[in-house]
């Protein structure tokens, strides 16, 4: 059985209105969640890397600045993934896998903090972004100075142009990518939000079955309530209709496996455990 620990890296700040309908004109505070799976034989996996420290440091020339400009972060070391694993009692040089749902750098934050880690992504993720410098890397929230030199050495990309053969229950999303080879961890596309998007679910969970769907919504209201986003939040949505129709599956699963535990990676309503 596996065990997950959800945790918070720092948060940024922006307009709730902008994300979901049912927000308010007010600015609030939207954190970057990871999670850290214990799996009984295959150590720990990392969802997402969060912000840490060195998201200001990949943004300090021009013109990756802006990205912190548009998304003011509040995040210190203490925040960062390595930290928040560390105060669990756990060595974060025990994590063995970095899973990353895509290559937004408020989830590649803590990518260099794991020397040793095998990083496990969609292909596709990583083929949009990695030749991309300067405005077409901003563009496509890329801060390649986050990713470490040896990144795709140390990489285990799975081919998502390959179609998903792992069966799955959950309805909308009949198949996807068995990662370890057991079934215990099931790489599921969310397309839309960015190019190559995967989230995981966790069938056998001590706390339940989870589905971390990274930024496939913003916040668990947009499944639940049909809270879209703001037309003006369309321009960072890459593909919208895709997006449209990833969020209707969603709102499926939700509606027929409601104890599937779904989590966005940014929604500040959600009580870590
Ligand atoms: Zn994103």
């Amino acid at each position: 059985m596996m065990k997950i620990h959800i945790f918070s890296t720092g948060y940024c700040k922006n307009w709730e209105r902008i994300v979901v309908s049912d927000g308010h004109w007010r600015i609030v505070k939207f954190p970057s969640l990871c999670a850290l799976i214990e799996h009984p034989t295959r150590g720990y996996i990392l969802f997402d890397t969060g912000y840490s420290p060195r998201v200001f440091e990949a943004a300090r020339s021009w013109p990756y600045r802006l990205y912190t400009w548009v998304t003011p972060i509040t995040c210190s070391e203490e925040d960062s993934a390595f930290h928040a694993i560390a105060k669990r009692g756990i060595d974060p040089h025990d994590v063995a896998t970095v899973f990353l749902s895509h290559f937004h750098a408020d989830h590649l934050g803590g990518v260099r903090d794991f020397p040793h880690a095998t990083f496990v992504y969609a292909r596709s993720a990583y083929d949009a972004v990695k030749d991309l410098r300067g405005w077409k890397a901003l563009h496509r929230c890329f801060l390649p100075d986050l990713l470490p030199n040896d990144f795709s050495a140390r990489s285990r990309p799975f081919d998502d142009r390959e179609p998903a053969n792992c069966p799955t229950e959950l309805t909308g999303f009949p198949n996807g990518y068995d990662i370890l080879g057991d079934g215990s961890l099931i790489a599921i596309a969310l397309p839309g939000h960015a190019q190559g998007q995967m989230g995981l679910y966790i069938p056998q969970c001590h706390q339940g079955p989870h589905f971390l769907i990274a930024d496939s919504v913003w916040r668990l209201s947009t499944i639940t309530a049909n809270a879209m986003p703001h037309r003006l939040a369309r321009v960072i949505i890459e593909d919208y209709p895709a997006f449209l129709d990833t969020v209707h599956r969603l709102q499926s699963l939700h509606h027929h496996h409601p104890s599937v535990r779904l989590i966005p990676t940014h929604d500040a309503l959600l009580s870590p455990c």
